[in-house]
């Protein structure tokens, strides 16, 4: 720590993605995509123009486009680099100090670690024995509220209903709801058309999961014009320019290619599928999900176990080490051929401890 650390970020303990461990490591661990994003995008990086200026700050081509998307006017939409970058835009523009602030005890560590960083009054709300987010028990709170839907990292889907129960609850409350995962088979539950009725609704969506631009960081929120003119000043007057010119580039190539980004979509579905059935196989308890990973845990082998024999097989997971989930593994689903050694892996796994016979999948 530097002499110079500001007194109010002295205790901060740093987030820490899912490893990154080189290209001879099966990565299942931070929900990215194993295959590359539409050949368009990759045609708009080779024949990159105009880097000499700056790039519109107020993105109105890519606003326009996911406007359309959406059937909404451009001024419902704010963009950003990254869902991350969207929700720290948001933070910045509605919350300050001592500000309360709730979301469930597992979920996304991004908003805790965000929370103390800026000293939100933070509540953590406890799933209910199955792992669910029961949204009556947030309610009643005078906290502002995240909602992730499809939940992470179990990949429950919630009805659209709930939330719009929650909106209706308190009408001076400010409700975010971050849609990083909806794409994989929630979109019938998608917030998003209910921006225009309800102006304490942000949706946060993001191109990093099923248009497989992890690395491109383009994330973008929808919600009434005034919350997003809030949003759009406080940008302008701190960052003007945090969306690049290829960054809006690539994302408008990635909206023009819809065949890819379906195909893909049902690809993660099929695979899911056969992840599900073939874990359960197994003896796993997985839960049903509706995004790209699956949470699944084994009564034959602790998740701390599981997780460090699949990466003295370089395959990696994601495990957190909290009390309700220490036994699951998250696994994000990719290809045919990854799916099946995985399986082969674990099962082998399994056979090492003896309790399983072997399974031809
Ligand atoms: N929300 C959730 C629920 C996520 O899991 C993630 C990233 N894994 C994000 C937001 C951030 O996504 P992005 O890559 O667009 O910053």
């Amino acid at each position: 720590m530097s002499t110079f650390l500001a007194k109010s970020f002295e205790t901060i303990v740093a987030y820490r993605p899912g490893e990154q461990l080189g290209d001879d490591y099966l990565k299942l661990n931070a929900n990215e995509s194993s295959q590359e994003p539409s050949p368009r995008v990759l045609e708009v990086l080779k024949n990159a123009q105009n880097l000499n200026y700056y790039n519109d700050p107020c993105q109105h081509k890519l606003r326009q486009k996911l406007a359309d998307l959406h059937s909404l006017d451009k001024t419902n939409v704010i963009v950003g680099t990254g869902a991350d970058d969207v929700l720290d835009l948001i933070f910045r523009t509605f919350f300050e100090r001592g500000d309360k602030l709730a979301f469930p005890k597992v979920t996304y560590p991004f908003y805790k670690g965000y929370a103390d960083t800026f000293g939100y009054d933070a509540l953590e709300v406890p799933l209910t024995k199955d792992l669910r987010v029961d949204l009556s028990d947030y309610e009643k709170l005078p906290h502002a509220v995240i909602v992730v839907n499809p939940d992470a990292p179990t990949g429950f889907l919630k009805p659209l209903s709930a939330i719009k129960k929650l909106l209706v609850s308190n009408p001076e409350r400010l409700v975010i709801v971050d849609e990083a995962y909806i794409d994989f088979g929630g979109d019938s539950q998608s917030a998003i058309p209910l921006v225009e009725e309800f102006s304490n609704l942000i949706v946060v969506r993001t191109f990093s999961k099923s248009r497989q631009l992890a690395g491109g960081r383009i994330g973008y929120a929808v919600a009434c014009k005034e919350l997003i003119k809030d949003m759009e000043d406080l940008k302008m007057t701190v960052n003007p320019f945090n969306v690049s010119l290829l960054q809006e580039e690539v994302a408008l190539a990635s909206l023009e290619d819809e065949f890819h980004f379906e195909r893909h979509v049902k690809e993660i579905i099929e695979n899911r599928d056969f992840l599900t059935s073939a874990l359960r196989i197994l003896g796993f308890k997985v839960l049903n999900s509706k995004t790209n990973f699956i949470y699944a845990s084994s009564p034959v082998i602790s998740g701390e176990e599981l997780y460090e024999k699949l990466r003295e097989r370089h395959i990696l997971v994601r495990r957190y080490d909290i009390a309700e989930v220490k036994d699951y593994v998250r696994i994000t689903i990719g290809t045919k051929q990854e799916m099946h050694r995985l399986v082969s892996e674990v099962d082998a796994i399994l056979k090492e401890k003896d309790h399983v016979k072997s399974v031809n999948f």
